[in-house]
């Protein structure tokens, strides 16, 4: 990926040309949703396997939907368009693609009526995001997470992650690598940019979506997975203390894979090291993301 190409209002174009105007709608408020995909590279079959791009692109229009956007591709025509700009890069690595859909007109009262959308992506190289391995250690945010009477949290709007910066940027500058969000009633609702499961007494537990979170793809695949394997997963709310004490807690999302915590506000997680049942949903999720198993084809979309 030498010169790398985007998608800009309606063609495939240089990265460095997909430039916008100080005065755009979305740049001035967060007037955008957006979604990130990750691709994985598999050196043994010579492709990138993109992971379940079309869960991807239906949440997106989902938040497009529920922002009103002005927007009217298919899921369809979003995935053929991202294949022909990955195809275009000549991507030979792991890549991150982050499509958006934003308010495009220089317009200056805040809305999402009368305003003209376009969509945009622009391609990454990326591997890990967060350390998998050696355990993240992590604090409860003194921000809570958004509340969906404030920004839709089943959207993934743009105006959304002032409140993920934040967190994200408390936890680092207190030493941490990553935040938890409380939600507006004081349960556990997610990461900065990640959903949240524990363990405890051998089951596995996720705050549900009345705690605020993004419905995570990762978390509808680790849920799958972990029934699969056998063991039973409960969405439900979770206290603040009760991370405490679990057996594991661990991170799921594109961009964090699955990653496993450590500590939470100086408290370490069970033993302090990664729990067997987050090690044999890590192992198994990386070996589907990257196309080392036939297991669960149908969510690998191979470029070339
Ligand atoms: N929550 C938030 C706030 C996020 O930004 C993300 C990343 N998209 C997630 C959860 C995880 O979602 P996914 O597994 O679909 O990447």
């Amino acid at each position: 990926m030498e010169e790398t190409y985007s998608y800009f209002e309606g063609k495939i174009i240089p990265a460095h040309q997909a430039k916008v105007s100080i005065q755009t709608h979305a740049f001035q408020y967060g007037t955008a949703v957006f979604g990130g995909i990750r691709g994985y590279y598999n050196p043994d079959k010579k492709n990138i396997f993109i992971f379940r791009i079309r869960d991807h692109f239906t949440r997106l229009l989902q938040s497009v939907k529920i922002m009103q956007l002005q927007f009217e591709k298919s899921v369809d025509e979003l995935v053929e368009i991202t294949l022909e700009l990955i195809r275009k890069n000549q991507c030979m690595e792991n890549i991150y693609i982050r499509p958006f859909i934003y308010t495009s007109s220089l317009q200056l009262s805040p809305r999402f009526h009368d305003v003209k959308a376009d969509l945009a992506i622009y391609i990454l190289k990326l591997n890990d995001y967060l350390d998998t391995k050696s355990g993240l250690k992590t604090m409860v945010s003194s921000w809570r997470r958004i509340e969906d009477t404030i920004i839709p949290t089943l959207s993934k709007a743009s105006g959304g992650y002032v409140n993920s910066a934040l967190a994200k940027s408390e936890a680092v500058q207190n030493g941490c690598e990553e935040a938890i969000f409380l939600d507006s009633k004081g349960y556990v609702s997610e990461g900065s940019a990640e959903n949240i499961f524990l363990v405890r007494h051998g089951k596995i537990i996720t705050p549900s979506i009345s705690s605020c979170i993004l419905e995570g793809i990762t978390r509808r695949t680790v849920i799958e997975l972990a029934r699969e394997l056998g063991y039973e997963v409960i969405e439900r709310d979770v206290s603040r203390s009760e991370l405490y004490i679990a057996e594991e807690v661990f991170f799921s999302g594109t961009g964090v894979q699955i990653a496993w915590v450590k500590e939470i506000d100086k408290r370490v997680i069970g033993d302090g090291n990664i729990g067997p049942i987050t090690q044999k949903l890590q192992s198994l999720y990386f070996d589907i993301v990257t196309g080392n198993t036939s297991h669960k084809e149908k969510w690998r979309t191979p470029v070339y």
